[in-house]
């Protein structure tokens, strides 16, 4: 055995991945050690708490841990019922967390800020592998490990709201005014929006959810106005597959959405691609820009951005990583998930080959993997950690033998007929928009097949491209 081998493996953050990770290593006998930001298990979901996932708790419980927890006389939910995010924190991360198998190896407020080679620069190859991992904490703490899963999410780094990927112009100065995705409508963060015209900007799950709650809340408080910008020409994917969805929660949420839409509840704005923010006498003026050049605003109190996340992969900037230039993913993962083309139902089985980075020993795993890709279900990452701690104790066959059991595929627009052509967004456009079946799996714009109207330039003239397709 090589000094190498008696260090911990790492695990960065203790949400569903990171502690399923947990319960793999304690059952192949490796030690651990789980580092987690915040003070408690599944801090990133205790912070939607407030919503309901769409995956019954039977896709929610890895196997693992399963089997620790019945051991220590855990009384399951029902596996067909859908739980809050508290209730997934309270009900199934936390009695995990708190094992004796587990508690011991769990440090909370312990923030990752690095990750590296003992003694080697990302440059340095001789001597690499076999150079335990340097893991560097916020408060300057320092930790060698035999291997790092890194099970961060991505909660902590969402997208921004401009259209091209880059704060918006006065983004960052109108941060007064912007919410991050999911705020507690109805609880919590109620009189930040009672009463007051609140835009949601955004096409998945979260915008849908917070759209629901804005609704139910201009209900019951006078004044509270809702408007949802939507980028492409039409909300229909993110209305689902209503009764003919698998995961009928979030086939349900969509026909909501479409019900208040219709009613003039939710004032819809499509081709809405956000250009500028603009602070007006106590609000903001949100600015679009069309395609011909002409310009929209919108004169909001509050500003909900649900335009997904995208991962960190700072804290692995001196680690050898082979990132897919699109997704932030590793390239062999990309193409099974790239949500131009896939969506969670097509997902193929995968596992520590797909995961692998030319860095031997780190990989990262769930939200996180996936990097900008909306599609994750928690279902996947569990298996993608049985397989690389199956790995990490030699037992390759368990290792490659990835099986996925997801909900049935065809309800994220996996039929190929519906699909638009796998072509990217300069191919030619569908003459009509697919049929979508299933509201976009994941927190993000879900599927990204829709083409979106083109935007322009400031010093451009008038209808000058500069959309994918610009010249
Ligand atoms: C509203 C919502 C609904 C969802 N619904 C479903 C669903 O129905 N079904 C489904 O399968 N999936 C769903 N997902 C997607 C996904 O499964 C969840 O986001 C899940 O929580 C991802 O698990 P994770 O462990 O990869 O990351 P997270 O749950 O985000 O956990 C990451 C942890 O790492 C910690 N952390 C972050 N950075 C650091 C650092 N530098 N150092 C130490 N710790 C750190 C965080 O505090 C956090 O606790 C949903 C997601 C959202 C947001």
């Amino acid at each position: 055995m090589s000094v190498l081998d008696e260090l911990p493996v790492v695990v960065i953050g203790a949400g569903p991945v990171g502690l399923a990770a947990a319960a793999h290593l304690h059952e192949r006998g490796l030690p651990f050690t789980v580092l987690e930001a915040g003070d408690s298990a599944g801090a990133a979901v205790r912070q939607w708490g407030h919503v309901r996932v769409f995956s019954p708790w039977r896709y929610d419980v890895d196997a693992a841990a399963r089997r620790l927890l019945d051991v220590a006389g855990w009384i399951a939910p029902d596996p067909d019922a859908l739980p809050t995010g508290a209730e997934l924190a309270a009900d199934y991360l936390q009695p995990l967390a708190e094992l004796p198998a587990i508690k011991p190896h769990v440090r909370f407020g312990a923030r990752v800020q690095a990750i590296s080679r003992l003694g080697l620069d990302r440059l340095r190859t001789a001597g690499r592998e076999s150079a335990p991992f340097l893991v560097r904490l916020a408060d300057g703490d320092e930790l060698l490990a035999r291997a790092v899963i890194d099970a961060s999410g991505t909660w902590g780094t969402p997208n921004v709201l401009g259209a091209s990927g880059l704060p918006a112009r006065g983004e960052q100065d109108a941060g007064a005014f912007l919410e991050h995705a999911l705020p507690d409508v109805l609880g919590a963060d109620r009189d930040r929006f009672a009463g007051r015209h609140t835009l949601v900007v955004g096409a998945g799950h979260s915008a849908a959810n917070t759209l629901l709650s804005l609704a139910e809340l201009a209900a019951a408080a006078p004044g509270t106005e809702v408007t949802w910008a939507i980028r492409s020409a039409s909300p229909t994917r993110t209305y689902g597959g209503g009764d003919a969805d698998a995961l009928p929660a979030r086939g349900a949420l969509g026909t909501r959405l479409r019900e208040h839409v219709d009613a003039g509840r939710i004032r819809l704005l499509t081709g809405f691609s956000v250009h500028a923010l603009t602070p007006t006498g106590g609000r903001v003026a949100v600015v679009v820009r069309h395609a011909d050049g002409a310009e929209e605003s919108v004169l909001v109190d509050r500003i909900v951005a649900a335009t997904g996340f995208r991962p960190d992969h700072s804290v692995a900037a001196e680690l050898r990583l082979d990132l897919d230039p699109v997704l932030g993913a590793t390239r062999a993962l990309a193409p099974l998930i790239d949500p131009n083309e896939h969506s969670c139902g097509t997902v193929p089985p995968h596992g520590v080959d797909e995961l692998s980075h030319p860095e031997v020993g780190y990989w990262a795993v769930g939200m996180k993997s996936y990097g900008r890709a909306p599609t994750f279900l928690m279902a996947t990452g569990y298996e993608q950690v049985r397989s690389v701690v199956a790995a990490l104790a030699g037992d390759w066959d368990a290792a490659r033998d990835v099986q996925l059991e997801l909900p049935e595929t065809g309800v994220c627009n996996s039929d190929p007929a519906d699909s638009v052509t796998g072509e990217s967004c300069c191919g030619p456009a569908p003459a009509v928009a697919p049929a979508a079946r299933g509201l976009a799996t994941g927190v993000a714009g879900g599927p990204l097949s829709s083409p979106l109207s083109l935007v322009t330039l400031d010093a451009a003239p008038s209808g000058a491209r500069v959309g994918c397709c610009g010249s």
